[in-house]
């Protein structure tokens, strides 16, 4: 490609990962071609390389068979090669004239910019997510809140889809019986209502469950027409999601479970701990 012009990567959608010049230093293919030779993703795209965990972009490669270990050192420095390299979820890849302020051309200053540019107009352009980004509550939470509600928290079932986990793996660990997608992890599940209908009953609250998780977010957390009450609302909200996404974890990585007792709990304990009263006082 001429000097100064180049592939601006966006969602990798319109781009081949190994194939097509989109770094400085020529294509993949060239720059690694051993690699290439044992890929299977020879003329796949970039955005097939990989997927979304959360707002970061984590690379998966697969091979015809496994890799030597001189081959895992090529991988490595693959992987020092992609480390700068953040893809935008919402922009498609363009070919675009850029220099830096050298004059030379950067791959990552361009990405880089981009990122500034790009994530909070995302953020804004859910307006429920105003609601969640109110610092009411640690921002690891908030953030995976957000998470929750736009569908990118990495389910056994997507990451299956993505071809990361055994697409046999995909049944909750809470109820062993449906499978994990967003909605039945975080509502439908038998044990994750039981968490909220705990919480109404202690409430002595009526409600009826919407279709989605953002609609139950809305409903869960707009009834009331006292700002006070809302905010206790999207409070519990974020407390039951969280504690129900930790109960997750930690069945799946650590072999430990909680009764659902417990975690309803924890869910007041958390709540008591970010607003600093009692879920359930007047
Ligand atoms: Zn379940």
């Amino acid at each position: 490609m001429i000097n100064g012009l180049s592939m601006e990567i966006g969602d990798g959608r319109g781009t081949r990962f190994w194939e097509d010049v989109w770094l400085r230093g020529g294509s993949l293919k060239d720059m690694f071609p051993r690699l290439f030779s044992v890929s299977n993703q020879r003329g796949s795209v970039i955005g097939d390389c990989g997927f979304w965990d959360g707002l970061e972009w984590r690379w998966n490669f697969q091979w015809r068979r496994e890799l030597f270990q001189w081959e895992l050192d090529l991988l490595n420095q693959l992987h020092e090669t992609l480390r700068l390299v953040n893809l935008v979820y919402d922009r498609e890849d363009r070919v675009v004239w850029k220099f830096d302020k050298k004059g030379v051309f950067s791959t990552n200053s361009f990405v880089q910019e981009l990122q500034v540019e790009l994530l909070p107009e995302d953020i804004a352009s859910f307006s429920f997510t105003r609601t969640v980004w109110k610092g009411l509550v640690p921002p690891r939470v908030e953030l995976f809140i957000w998470f929750a509600l736009t569908g990118r928290v990495n389910t056994k079932e997507r990451l299956s889809r993505l071809g990361v986990v055994n697409q046999e793996d995909v049944i909750c660990v809470l109820c062993n019986k449906g499978v994990e997608v967003g909605h039945h992890l975080f509502l439908a599940c038998e044990f994750s209502w039981q968490v909220w209908c705990a919480w109404l009953t202690f409430a002595g609250r009526q409600w009826s469950c919407p279709g989605t998780l953002k609609e139950h977010f809305q409903s869960w957390t707009e009834s009331s027409t006292s700002k006070y009450e809302r905010k206790r609302w999207m409070v519990s909200f974020c407390a039951i999601i969280w504690n129900i996404w930790l109960e997750r974890n930690m069945r799946i990585f650590q072999s430990k479970r909680k009764g659902v007792d417990v975690i309803i709990h924890q869910s007041f304990m958390n709540f008591k701990e970010w607003l600093g009263v009692d879920p359930f006082c007047c």
